[in-house]
């Protein structure tokens, strides 16, 4: 029986998983609507969640992370229902990043790895309830292939170690279908060999997507539509155009 992840395997994942998602830093872009704090990066949207052994490799490396202390309802909710082997933790916030020290979720964000239901890895799916906030799920197209790489290696490396971790990634790609085929609307996934995929609603096939097809959600959809939302937020215009090529 797989005696699942340790802290030194954590260690060698944070080693094979360091490319930067894309050459944009765009915190630049979610942050003028989080009172300039990257979205990702904030307690306030996003907790982050860690098996025991990856806290523990953290505790033995910085002092940038601490127990997260739930605030309010839904943050004690998320916390107990927590499985035993994870914990919620806080780092000290974006301004003390380390970027050695960032969790398997930091790295990832805002991806996780598809799983399809005959159990296959296809690609990479978003964490679709950020997609009003998360600029990177309506510009998909800028991420990098290095990243992709780094990120199907290290995916592959952990499933191999801790199975378990596959079976909770199928599920929450059930999930996603699941919530999808309600709304009527595919999912856009980056194909872990490059290019994208749409996997429609309802169960009916996954067929390829191009590039100007994908998703741009929300205040992202136009130049306009994210400075009317930058503005309601009392945020600052970044310098870069919101709309990447
Ligand atoms: S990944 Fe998304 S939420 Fe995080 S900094 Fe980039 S745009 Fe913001
Ligand atoms: S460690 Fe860095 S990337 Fe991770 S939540 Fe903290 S500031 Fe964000």
């Amino acid at each position: 029986m797989s005696k699942g992840m340790q802290p030194k395997d954590f260690g060698e994942l944070y080693d094979m998983f360091q490319a930067n998602v894309s050459r944009y830093d765009c915190g630049r872009f979610c942050g003028p609507i989080n009172g300039d704090s990257p979205v990702c990066c904030s307690t306030q949207h996003a907790v982050p969640v860690v098996e025991k052994p990856e806290y523990a490799l953290l505790k033995s490396r910085t002092d940038l992370w601490h127990r997260f202390k739930p605030y309010d309802a839904t943050t004690r909710k998320i916390v107990n229902e927590l499985g035993s082997s994870c914990c919620a933790i806080e780092c000290k916030g974006a301004r003390f990043c380390e970027r050695d020290n960032r969790t398997l979720a930091c790295r990832a964000f805002p991806f996780y790895p598809y799983i399809t239901r005959e159990g296959n890895f296809i690609g990479l799916g978003t964490y679709w309830i950020y997609e009003d906030r998360c600029w990177l799920i309506s510009n998909m197209q800028v991420v990098e292939r290095d990243f992709l790489k780094e990120f199907v290696a290290a995916y592959e490396f952990l499933f191999e170690k801790d199975p378990a971790e596959f079976e909770t990634m199928k599920q929450h790609s059930a999930t996603h279908r699941r919530t999808f085929t309600r709304l009527n609307r595919p999912i856009a996934l980056i194909a872990r060999e490059g290019g994208f995929l749409k996997v429609l609603p309802g169960g009916k096939g996954i067929v390829p997507l191009k590039r100007e097809d994908l998703p741009r959600i929300g205040i992202y959809k136009s130049e306009r539509a994210y400075a009317r939302a930058v503005k309601a937020a009392g945020g600052t215009m970044p310098a870069q155009s919101v709309m990447a090529p």
